[in-house]
Parts: C-alpha cells; structure tokens; sequence
C-alpha cells in the first residue's frame, strides 16, 4: 500500500523573523513543482504566524515544535495548542529527544499534549527514539515501545489517523551519523508492527513513519527506498532551502 510521504523540517531555536520570512519564501519558491510530497516547516514559534504569510496558498505546511496542554491560564511562557492553530499552522512537533532530554518531557507529558494538539485540530509529529547506551544494551526495541504505548495511551484508532510518528535515534540527531537504512527499517517495522497491534491493521498500514537523524540530500534515496520509512524529519539540512528542496524532490 502507497502512503503519504511527509518531510518535515525542524528550525530548531534558529531564524529571526525577517531570516525565517527569508528561508520560508525559498523554499515555496524551489518546491514549486512538488505535486504528491507532503511538506511541513517548523519554526520556532515566534515566526509561525509571518511564515504562514509567506508561504500563503502553497503546498506547504506549517507546524510548531512544542505545546503545552492546557487551553489557557497562569502558565507562564507556555504556547497552547489553539494558539499554534491561530498562526495557521496545522502541525505540531511532539516529544523530541531535545525535549525530552532538556526540558522534562517524558512519555506522562507526551500523552497530554497529543490528546491537546488532536482536540485543537493539531496533527501531532511524535518523536521516538533510543540513546546510544540503550542502543548497545540492545534494548532499542523495549524504549521504543514504552515511548509510543505511552505517547498513545488512551487514543482512539480514529484518532490516530490524524498522528505521524518519528524514528528519531538520539545518536543519531545532530551527530552527522545517520542510521543505516537497515537500522532504520528494523525499528520502524516493528513500530509499525506494534501499532497494528494496539490499533488494528488499517492504522498500522496507512501509519506515516519518519526517520530522522542527520538526513542529508547524500542519503536521503537510501532511507526513504526502505518500505517502511514514510518520509523525514529534518534538522540541520532544513536550514538551507537548497538542501532541503533537494531532500524533497528525492522524496518526490
Ligand atoms: P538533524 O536533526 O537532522 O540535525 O540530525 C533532526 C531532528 O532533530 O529532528
């Protein structure tokens, strides 16, 4: 069965309005001629709502890195999920490794902030991935499991229609090593599995799976080729629209 194919491009803590505006109008302008592949960018939040002006009726969407769950309140610094959605976005980063590993998240917090982001009409991008000690401990297989029953606790298979997972190995972020695509297809075939065995089949089979880690233009063909990677999340190369569009037009 044919899925959707979706790159994503995480900004990171990187681009001040005018450089996002910049970066954003780049790449409408080189990925003119994509036709199937799903593109979302990531800035950070202080430029979601000047990008959605840039990017206008392009095929490009807009997604956040972060949310908090509550509505609204006395939370100091933090960004709801109807607040993101007002900016025009209609994505939302969730549980990265940065996250997870700087700012406390755990699989608790990854929970209530893809049952928030779906409420709000947020497609939630949740991040799963193993560290490198957990990696030579072999228990790749345990950490990713535990991330996403946790990160899905409670959901509906109706829901999860709405939701894209990312295989992102902390080793892998940011370090220039990427996962071997038969690394990389092993856990992403048994999160597939898994899924199909928490929500039925239908979900397993139509699940996007990003891969993410050091996705360059360089090996961009060999992962996204394997069966079960459905697209990538990209850091480092989305800040160049040249090697970002070119990730794009492989995935294309
Ligand atoms: P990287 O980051 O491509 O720079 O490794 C990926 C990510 O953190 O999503």
């Amino acid at each position: 069965m044919k899925r959707q194919i979706v790159i994503a491009g995480n900004w990171k803590m990187h681009k001040t309005n005018s450089e996002a505006m910049q970066l954003a109008n780049q790449v409408r302008i080189k990925t003119m001629d994509i036709t199937k592949t799903q593109i979302v960018i990531c800035p950070p939040f202080t430029a979601l709502a000047p990008v959605y002006e840039v990017i206008g009726d392009s095929r490009i969407h807009l997604g956040a890195q972060n949310m908090f769950w509550e509505k609204e309140g006395a939370f100091t610094g933090e960004i709801s999920a109807g607040m993101i959605k007002s900016t025009g976005a209609d994505y939302v980063i969730i549980g990265h490794s940065e996250r997870r590993q700087y700012f406390g998240e755990s699989d608790e917090t990854v929970n209530k902030k893809v049952k928030a982001a779906l409420e709000n009409g947020l497609k939630p991008i949740v991040c799963v991935g193993e560290t490198l000690e957990e990696r030579e401990a072999n228990i790749t297989l345990k950490v990713v499991s535990r991330q996403i029953r946790g990160a899905f606790a409670d959901l509906s298979a109706e829901q999860m229609k709405k939701v894209i997972v990312a295989y992102e190995p902390v080793w892998a972020i940011g370090t220039g090593k990427t996962a071997t695509p038969e690394q990389a297809q092993q856990v992403h075939q048994e999160i597939r599995q898994l899924l199909t065995e928490m929500f039925g089949s239908e979900i397993g089979e139509k699940m996007v799976i990003q891969y993410g880690g050091s996705v360059k233009p360089a090996n961009a063909e060999s992962l996204l080729s394997q069966p079960d990677i459905d697209g990538a999340l990209v850091g480092g190369a989305c800040l160049k629209a040249d090697s970002f569009s070119e990730i794009i037009h492989i995935a294309e």
